[in-house]
């Protein structure tokens, strides 16, 4: 079915249930009145004389406008592009003309002061884009000019629409180079988001805190189109993450689900005010976006009373969730892999250059196939068969191992892949090593090219607060406790990694600046 369809069935079923809350907008909605307003807003685009196929790009924070937008467009059928809110005036242009974009749905932003300068030049670059609608100035504009819109022609765009449109195209994290378009379908990620909820036994007694960027599918699927397939509320925390606002959400709101990317969980468990606020309506939640330390994992178990909190493992090219864990699971499974394949998906782990099945335990790439791989990267095809082989796996590039049960565990990025003299070396494993120094709050290793070995192996550490820590110190902690080449040569403290907006750590940017400091 299309996304339209599944929301108005969890409308019927559920009219009375919250399905929309933003506190600092002071919006709050049933899913009847947000039917309503979705519908209102689905009219309002139409006026600006968009088709189905068309592209809107909706450039803004987190906002209720956006979850508003994102079901409207869905309703009839123009494929909604989402631009990362932290874009700047080059990086903006470049998605919007790869996408050729007609309507442009933004909000000033909180990181935005000079948008009016960007926006002069992004219409002077994409010939196609008509109109932008800038959600403070225009949204009451937007509604008045849907009222003219008559509902039978909302009702014939909807009737039209096939479960396998294009109906999103979600640009990557960019986390080891220039953001591709991955163009998926309702069938894709209305699915992934109906399994992402069922194994969390998500139910519209459920209310999800969301501190994850909504343009990213983390708050699209996993949160969003989780929510909605199963009736339960979605609660916005901010239009930039603020860990203490995050922990005073999930109190007042009493949220039974909290998601984020590990650095989110990191902050939030070493904020000073994080004492202050009570777990209790806490149940589950989820890790992902990037390697879940297994520390962190039991901290958030433990001290914030997510007793089912698990992980998912996936990419933005397949909806994008391809393993979860299970809510049951016990310690070891839930902290330390990601899950077990989601149902109606294939996954093999293979060897990059044979393509042959590695044997269990032993590790090699993770491959997909099933309902959930993109349709396509928007206008590339070439991108899009280099990933895509003919069988229609789609290959990751991150390397994994599975055990005789079935679960798996993401080692890294094949790129990310330490070469030492020969020796393959994974990051992983030393982080999840380091991270169990007391002193240490995260960590990351990369490799830094040496002419000897080709690769040498360098840790950028940040320290507790008001811990001061020596390479000599770290040095005499591994010694004896990992292999003699596996300890990094070169230590940097540092008080924060280069990440994206999604707070994803970027290797490629760290090994940029390492190259140049050891010259
Ligand atoms: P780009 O493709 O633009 O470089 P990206 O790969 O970070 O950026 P996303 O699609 O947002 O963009 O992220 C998917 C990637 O995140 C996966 O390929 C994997 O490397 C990593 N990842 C996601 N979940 C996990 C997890 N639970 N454990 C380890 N790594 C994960
Ligand atoms: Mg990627």
């Amino acid at each position: 079915i299309t996304i339209s369809e599944q929301l108005k069935q969890t409308v019927d079923k559920y009219p009375d249930s919250e399905a929309l809350v933003v506190p600092y907008q002071n919006y709050r909605a049933s899913y009847r009145e947000f039917w309503q307003q979705v519908e209102e807003v689905a009219k309002g685009i139409l006026a600006y004389g968009v088709n189905k196929g068309d592209r809107v790009g909706i450039w803004s924070p987190n906002r209720f406008e956006w979850v508003l937008v994102q079901f409207a467009t869905a309703r009839i059928g123009v494929i909604l592009v989402n631009v990362n809110p932290a874009y700047k005036a080059s990086e903006l242009k470049y998605a919007l003309k790869q996408s050729e974009i007609s309507l442009l749905i933004m909000s000033k932003g909180f990181r935005q002061t000079n948008y009016v300068e960007i926006l002069d030049e992004v219409r002077a670059s994409c010939i196609r884009l008509k109109h932008i609608i800038v959600m403070e100035h225009d949204w009451n504009s937007l509604l008045e000019a849907g009222k003219k819109v008559s509902t039978d022609d909302l009702l014939t765009r909807e009737a039209n629409l096939q479960f396998d449109d294009p109906i999103n195209i979600q640009y990557t994290s960019g986390t080891t180079g220039f953001p591709k378009g991955a163009t998926l379908s309702h069938h894709n990620i209305l699915n992934n988001g109906f399994f992402i909820g069922q194994r969390l036994k998500y139910t519209e007694k459920d209310r999800v805190c969301i501190p994850v960027p909504l343009y990213h599918c983390f708050g699209m699927v996993l949160a969003n189109l989780a929510c909605i397939t199963h009736g339960a509320c979605m609660v916005l925390t901010g239009e930039a993450f603020v860990p203490d606002t995050v922990l005073q959400t999930v109190q007042n709101e009493k949220c039974t689900s909290l998601y984020g990317v590990p650095l989110m969980f990191i902050a939030e468990l070493n904020d000073p005010n994080f004492d202050k606020y009570d777990y209790s309506s806490l149940r589950t939640g989820i890790m992902a976006g990037a390697s879940c330390p297994e520390s962190t994992m039991r901290a958030v178990r433990e001290k914030m009373n997510m007793r089912e909190v698990g992980i998912c493992y996936g990419m933005t090219e397949t909806s994008p969730v391809s393993t979860q864990t299970f809510v049951d699971d016990n310690e070891y499974r839930r902290c330390a892999t990601v899950g077990k394949v989601h149902p109606h998906l294939e996954i093999k782990i293979i060897d990059p250059e044979t393509g042959r099945i590695v044997t269990r335990g032993e590790q090699g790439e993770f491959c997909t196939r099933g309902y959930s791989v993109m349709l396509k990267y928007w206008n590339n095809p070439e991108a899009t068969a280099s990933v895509i082989d003919e069988g229609r796996w789609m290959h990751t590039g991150d390397l994994a191992e599975m055990d005789e049960h079935g679960y798996v565990k993401i080692v890294g990025r094949i790129k990310d892949l330490i070469i030492r003299g020969g020796e393959n070396i994974s990051p992983f494993e030393i982080e999840e090593f380091l991270h169990k120094h007391d002193d240490i709050k995260d960590v990351q290793v990369i490799g830094v090219p040496s002419a000897r070995y080709g690769e040498e192996v360098m840790a950028w550490i940040i320290p507790q607060q008001g811990v001061t820590l020596s390479g000599e110190t770290l040095h005499n902690y591994c010694k004896g406790q990992i292999a003699t080449f596996k300890i990094p040569k070169y230590w940097k403290f540092v008080s924060e990694f280069p990440t994206t907006v999604t707070g994803k750590v970027r290797k490629v940017e760290m090994r940029e600046i390492s190259a140049k400091e050891l010259g």
